[in-house]
């Protein structure tokens, strides 16, 4: 057990009066990152008492191992322009940051009024470049983990709390 459940709603309820702060008479966007973004964004958008609004992208690296390759492919994008809008992506975790960039240097050309980030999980140990989050909702080492929307292989999302998973390397 790596966060439990009631850790989890405290930390996205605090985020959510951050979000609720400063974006105060704005109307976000906020852009959940399929899938593992699924079950934090219903939590975080019944945190904020703005009119936000949401939408989705859905992203994939290639191959179906546990670390990113760094080749981002745009699975789904957005349904919305996001022209003049203040957008907020919301993604479960940022490793490398090698999706977290792509997404937001590919964002930005569209040219919202304002862009930013949430993350669930940061795992800083592995960062491969430099990208500043502006909410992070936990530190965590450089562990596997499974749970609260984030899967192994397309399992476990449905955890109510963050586990590490133990990943055997004989590939059991
Ligand atoms: P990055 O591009 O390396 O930052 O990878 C971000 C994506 O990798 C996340 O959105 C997850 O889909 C996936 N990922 C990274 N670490 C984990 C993990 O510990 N468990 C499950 N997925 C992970």
């Amino acid at each position: 057990m790596l966060i439990p459940a009631s850790d989890i709603q405290e930390k996205v309820r605090e985020i959510g009066a951050l979000i609720n702060e400063d974006y105060r008479g704005k109307k976000p966007l906020l852009v959940g990152i399929l899938r593992g973004a699924v079950v934090v964004l219903a939590d975080l958008m019944r945190n904020v008492d703005l009119a936000c609004e949401i939408d989705f992208m859905e992203v994939g690296s290639y191959g179906l191992g546990s670390t990113s390759s760094g080749i981002v492919r745009i699975l789904k994008d957005l349904e919305e322009d996001i022209t003049d809008r203040h957008v907020l992506i919301v993604e479960d975790i940022i490793d490398t940051g090698l999706t977290m960039s792509y997404l937001h240097d590919l964002l930005l050309t569209r040219k919202p009024a304002s862009l930013e980030s949430f993350v669930l999980l940061s795992k800083p140990s592995r960062r491969q470049v430099d990208i500043e989050v502006k909410y992070v909702g936990f530190e965590v080492p450089d562990v596997f983990v499974v749970g609260y929307g984030i899967d192994y292989a397309g399992a476990y999302r449905n955890l109510p709390d963050i586990l590490a998973l133990e990943l055997d390397t004989a590939g059991e």
